[in-house]
């Protein structure tokens, strides 16, 4: 257990901006691009989710032959739709009834969203590369879940923080850190089963 209190939307503003994603500070409706982005991610989490719960989308359409035909999507297509009217107060209804239904299903499962917010978080974060504040060296992991500063144990008598940076590739894509490590929602799970039996 830790004492970081639970403020998931400050949580994502870190990490946005740990990756260089724009947040605004007053309200307006994203840019066209920034929409389609918020779509298709919409959408993929909604597909991955749907299939945690042993469930597949499917579509029914008229075939050849007139008789109508059923067809599994495993992928999604979004697109930005020409005639299309964005609408703010939408955007934000959207969101809001995300997080009910979201909050909904972790109730449903018995599952508290903060130990697992956190892991998701820590997890994410991780993508980024912890770098010495004094000489740039890429941390390296320990035995331990801590990172350490390469080659020298007493490096800068220490005297020196860790800074998270971001690395791409030349065609703009982030490369993990060799640090990063996937979040582990198992052991998240088997936590919160223990503490309900009252161990
Ligand atoms: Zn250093």
């Amino acid at each position: 257990m830790n004492d970081k209190p639970y403020r998931p939307q400050e949580d994502i503003v870190t990490l946005m901006k740990q990756f260089n994603q724009p947040v605004r500070e007053s309200p307006e409706l994203p840019d066209p691009d920034t929409r389609l982005l918020r779509a298709r991610l919409v959408f993929e989490e909604a597909l991955e989710f749907i299939k945690g719960c042993g469930c597949t989308v499917t579509m029914t359409m008229p075939g050849k032959d007139g008789k109508e035909q059923t067809a599994v999507i495993d992928d999604i297509g979004v697109v930005l739709d020409p005639h299309g009217s964005p609408d703010f107060a939408e955007y934000v209804d959207g969101c809001i009834d995300q997080l009910v239904v979201t909050y909904g299903a972790l109730n449903a499962a018995g599952v508290k969203a903060q130990p697992a917010w956190d892991e998701v978080q820590r997890s994410n974060m991780s993508k980024a590369w912890p770098h010495c504040s004094v000489c740039d060296a890429v941390l390296e992991r320990s035995s331990g879940p801590e990172l350490v500063h390469p080659e020298n144990s007493n490096a800068h008598h220490g005297d020196w923080q860790t800074v998270l940076k971001v690395h791409k590739r030349p065609d703009g894509k982030f490369i993990k850190s060799p640090t990063y490590s996937p979040a582990d929602l198992k052991r998240v799970i088997a936590e919160q089963i223990l503490q309900g039996k009252g161990a």
